[in-house]
């Protein structure tokens, strides 16, 4: 149906379908408005150091200006119910003063994220179940979950986690660019630890403990392979694409994919990596053919949308998140049906996080029985 539209589009000589704002019908906009709507990697809490930036105001996706594609006028335009809101920290050297410095920032990240719903409780609610997403945007607030990218903050003190459990984390990724203590990266070589470390594996064990989602993107290949076998809970890739349309470490291969999925896990399509980079910009038609590519590969039930948003995401076409009801259109175009957009929306991913609580009591309970045998 697609190729009809273009070609129509063609032959009036109009401008390509991204370009143009009119590109959403009105019953694509209104299914967008009705559906729960979650992006799973908000880098915007990135953000918060600068006080001259208000949340409440609406900005331009002018990033050299130190604008940004996330603020509370634009999720609304975007119809974007929230998401997971991100704790990341880079990662430089690996010494204990590094370690302290990399503490200290993922507490005060944590910290400004609270700050965020406690400034604003009419419009934003940090939710801390797969059930607290519907209730929330149901009563007319921005979903808040806590997610954090990089483990590097819990390096010194890995018992850190129960405390980030306490104040809502509950989602998170071991590594970033670089390998760390807990892993390898999938952009750096050679391997460090060849997958993930012994800590990593202590530290994956713990966040199925807790009922923390495991986050696989920026790990590597052997990351992902060993969190198959080893995690109790499905994971998600966060903010990841397709290899099979541009092969590069932040992105997937097909029979990866297809094994996520039979995990029961989700990936979450990101604007990052969709072309080389020393070709033409990425547009929305290049996001396009990655997340047709990864619903063809794992299904509609394994796909869902993490476009590492103001952390270097965004195309031509979808500058920001008020772009987000063209997703939604040409999912229709394509022949998707409302549930299963709705499910990309949101319900796949939290079912994955309900999956995530339901080993959690799980394993609470077998400890719960075991000094029993004593
Ligand atoms: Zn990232």
């Amino acid at each position: 149906m697609q190729w009809f539209l273009g070609l129509a589009l063609a032959l009036a000589g109009a401008a390509p379908a991204w370009a143009a704002e009119e590109a959403v019908p009105a019953a694509a906009r209104a299914l967008h408005e009705r559906l729960l709507t979650l992006d799973s990697h908000l880098d915007t809490p990135a953000q918060f150091d600068d006080p001259r930036w208000d949340i409440l105001q609406r900005h331009e996706p002018d990033l050299a200006k130190g604008e940004n594609q996330v603020d509370y006028p634009r999720m609304v335009e975007g119809g974007l119910d929230g998401g997971w809101w991100v704790i990341y920290t880079e990662q430089t050297g690996r010494t204990p003063a590094d370690n302290r410095l990399a503490r200290d920032h993922g507490l005060k990240r944590l910290l400004q994220i609270h700050e965020l719903v406690a400034a604003h409780p009419d419009k934003f609610e940090l939710a801390l179940t797969a059930a607290d997403a519907p209730r929330i945007a149901a009563a007319g607030r921005r979903v808040v979950y806590i997610s954090m990218e990089n483990a590097s903050p819990l390096t010194l003190d890995p018992s850190l986690l129960q405390f980030y459990y306490d104040q809502g984390l509950r989602m998170m990724s071991l590594v970033h660019f670089k390998h760390n203590e807990f892993s390898d990266s999938s952009t750096q070589q050679p391997p460090e630890w060849k997958g993930l470390s012994p800590a990593g594996k202590a530290l994956v064990a713990e966040a199925n403990r807790l009922g923390i989602v495991l986050d696989q993107s920026h790990g590597s290949d052997e990351e992902f392979d060993q969190l198959l076998a080893l995690s109790r809970a499905p994971f998600v890739l966060s903010h990841s694409s397709s290899d099979a349309l541009y092969e590069h470490g932040r992105n997937i291969d097909d029979a990866r994919l297809r094994k996520l999925a039979e995990k029961g896990g989700v990936i979450q399509v990101n604007s990052v990596y969709l072309k080389a980079a020393d070709k033409t910009p990425a547009t929305i038609e290049d996001f396009f053919a990655h997340l047709l590519h990864v619903l063809k590969v794992a299904g509609p039930g394994h796909v869902g949308f993490g476009a590492d948003w103001d952390g270097g995401g965004g195309v031509a076409g979808m500058e920001d998140v008020t772009d987000l009801p063209k997703i939604t259109a040409r999912l229709l175009q394509e022949g998707y049906t409302g549930q299963q957009i709705g499910d990309m929306w949101s319900g796949n991913i939290l079912r994955v996080m309900a999956e995530a609580e339901r080993v959690a009591r799980e394993i609470a309970a077998a400890q719960a029985v075991a000094p029993a045998k004593k």
